[in-house]
């Protein structure tokens, strides 16, 4: 992380990398994951150590409830307050009072037994069969901590206890908090590690909160709490107690930006064409119904990607085939007549879900993740294609299949969707019939075998985030080499024309979901290579169909092939800064 004193003024400026633009001006908050280390000292007086137990549920019970008051008035409130009505309910149940006194009758401090108590109520509740009385263990020990953290002294820094507009401070989000995070509240985040396309940058952009990533390890010993913080999203800077002039020209910059955005926002309902008049598909990735709300506010003529793992993280358990089926309807419903990729399950990498067991791997990302970790637990799998097809009778809809490698694994894959079809016809169930089935080229092995691929896909869907981290053997998450993390990388570009061109020669369209189908650096060669469909964060659309309206297809072809003509991803970027530039003249 770059620090640069200013000269004349307190202000303190801090670079990283621009995950999601926007420009955000408020107080920090620091969010840390807390150690609650419970101090070795002997135990005192039963009764006093009672009375401390006492005394730190009341606290509990003043925070949950001035909780609960905060989170009514946020959307989805409703929901937020009743899991804390469920944390006061556990925090007043006899059960655990009786355990933490018998506790500290034995000889326990207050602490050990508070943390025992709570500890042996959440193996109980796990072990039990009704799957939400299991569900209810990570409440448990949430309580558990709280009453813990009180009881040590130590301030609230959970995420869920905010209660005013703020930019938070992480080491690193997990995909799970940034997708509970509620953009009323969260102005923006900056977080220590993270890069470009990790999944919780590409939350931020999805939900709009402008977010910094990968901003250096000492973040959190340079920002307090409640430090004055201006971000700008776009360049990745961070200012620490900004001079009211300095705030005074973002306060401007931003105004201008959002009066230009008005403009381009008004046309973006249109259907995106090319100067010369080819219409090209430009769509939405989504996560849940608001996104989808979003995408068809934003003028997204599809859904080229619906993550369905964010119904997972965002949840305390695996959605149950009924609750998928009710969400996937209420998405069908928002983006009505508009067709909709919906990629399978992807956990695993960087999106592991805190309650399912994930082993440690040494290389998560190229370990148990997406259709080789449903391949392997196909009860799971088939609970989501049950889902699927259930409701998506009546819509336009595709199934695509994430991190494929061979025509065996896509063939394995298939044959779930065809068990699945007949037990929904023996069970009598209506089900959506012909779905076609398509898959990511997102490693590769798949984009160097498109042309096997597609006798068993009927479509394909680039997905340039893992294609990029795969192709160059950089992680995407990892702030230490973001700088190689380049999706214009000439070795990147060829996968994309190779998959383009067999996909073409075999009759199968192709897309892109990654997150270079929104950046505007991108566009004219994706357009020269004759992508077939853009699918990118809804808030990208409006800019990218405005783009494509000044292109010809004949003015992007020679700008492709000059682009593919240059030796380096530096070189590459360097003559699109010329191009873009020029379109904007
Ligand atoms: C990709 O890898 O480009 C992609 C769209 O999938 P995800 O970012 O969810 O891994
Ligand atoms: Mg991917």
């Amino acid at each position: 992380m770059a620090q640069v004193p200013h000269e004349v003024a307190p202000e303190l400026f801090l670079q990283g990398i621009a995950a999601s633009d926007g420009i955000a001006i408020g107080p920090a908050f620091l969010y840390a994951v807390q150690e609650l280390t419970i101090p070795a000292r002997p135990p005192g007086q039963p009764n006093v150590e009672i009375a401390r137990f006492i005394s730190a549920s009341e606290r509990a019970r003043l925070e949950l409830k001035s909780l609960r008051e905060s989170v009514l008035l946020r959307i989805k409130g409703e929901e937020l307050a009743a899991i804390f009505d469920a944390h006061q309910m556990m925090l007043e149940d006899p059960l655990l009072t009786e355990k933490v006194n018998t506790k500290i009758a034995s000889g326990l401090t207050v602490e050990q037994a508070v943390a025992e108590a709570t500890r042996e109520l959440a193996e109980l509740l796990a072990s039990m069969q009704d799957e939400l009385f299991a569900a209810r263990a990570a409440d448990v020990l949430d309580v558990g901590n709280r009453i813990l953290r009180i009881l040590l002294g130590l301030p609230d820094t959970a995420l869920n206890n905010l209660q005013a507009p703020a930019i938070i401070i992480a080491q690193d989000l997990t995909p799970s908090d940034t997708a509970r995070l509620d953009p009323e509240l969260v102005l923006g985040f900056c977080t220590a590690v993270g890069g470009l396309t990790s999944h919780s940058a590409i939350l931020a952009r999805t939900l709009g909160i402008p977010a910094l990533v990968g901003m250096g390890a000492n973040l959190l010993e340079t920002v307090k709490l409640d430090d004055s913080l201006l971000m700008d999203g776009s360049t990745g800077l961070l200012i620490v107690d900004p001079t009211q002039e300095t705030v005074s020209e973002y306060r401007e910059i931003k105004r201008k930006k959002d009066a230009l955005m008005v403009g381009i926002k008004a046309n973006a309902q249109s259907e995106a064409h090319t100067a010369n008049g080819r219409h090209v598909e430009v769509a939405a990735n989504i996560g849940e119904v608001e996104t989808a709300l979003e995408a068809v506010e934003y003028g997204a003529e599809g859904v080229g990607l619906l993550r369905t793992e964010f119904l997972y993280l965002s949840e305390t358990r695996a959605p149950d085939e009924d609750k998928q089926f009710e969400i996937y309807k209420e998405i069908f419903n928002v983006i009505g007549p508009r067709p909709l990729i919906i990629r399978t399950l992807d956990i695993g990498g960087d999106k592991p879900p805190s309650y399912m067991p994930f082993p440690k791997e040494m290389n998560p990302f190229l370990g148990w993740r997406a259709i080789r970790m449903c391949m392997d637990d196909t009860g799971l799998f088939k609970t989501q294609l049950r889902a699927i097809l259930r409701s998506a009778v009546g819509h336009d809809i595709r199934i695509m299949f994430p991190m494929i490698i061979s025509l065996d694994e896509l063939l394995c894959a298939r044959g779930l969707i065809a068990q699945v079809e007949n037990e929904l016809a023996e069970e009598g169930k209506p089900f959506a019939k012909n779905v076609p089935v398509g898959i990511m080229v997102e490693t590769p092995a798949a984009a160097i075998l498109v042309d096997v691929l597609a006798s068993a896909s009927d479509f394909f869907s680039l997905g340039t985030n893992d294609l990029t981290q795969y192709t160059l053997a950089v992680d995407r998450g990892n702030e230490k080499v973001a700088g190689l993390f380049q999706p214009l990388h000439p070795a990147v570009l060829r996968l994309i024309k190779l998959t383009i061109d067999s996909a073409h020669s075999k009759g199968k369209w192709v897309g892109m979901c990654g997150e270079l189908a929104g950046m505007q650096k991108a566009i004219p060669i994706l357009l020269g290579l004759g992508l077939d469909e853009f699918s990118m964060a809804s808030r990208s659309i409006p800019m990218a169909k405005h783009l494509i309206a000044k292109l010809s297809d004949e003015r992007a072809q020679e700008i492709t092939a000059h682009a593919l003509s240059l030796p380096t991803a530096v070189e590459i970027e360097d003559y699109m800064k010329t191009v873009l530039a020029e379109l904007e003249d």
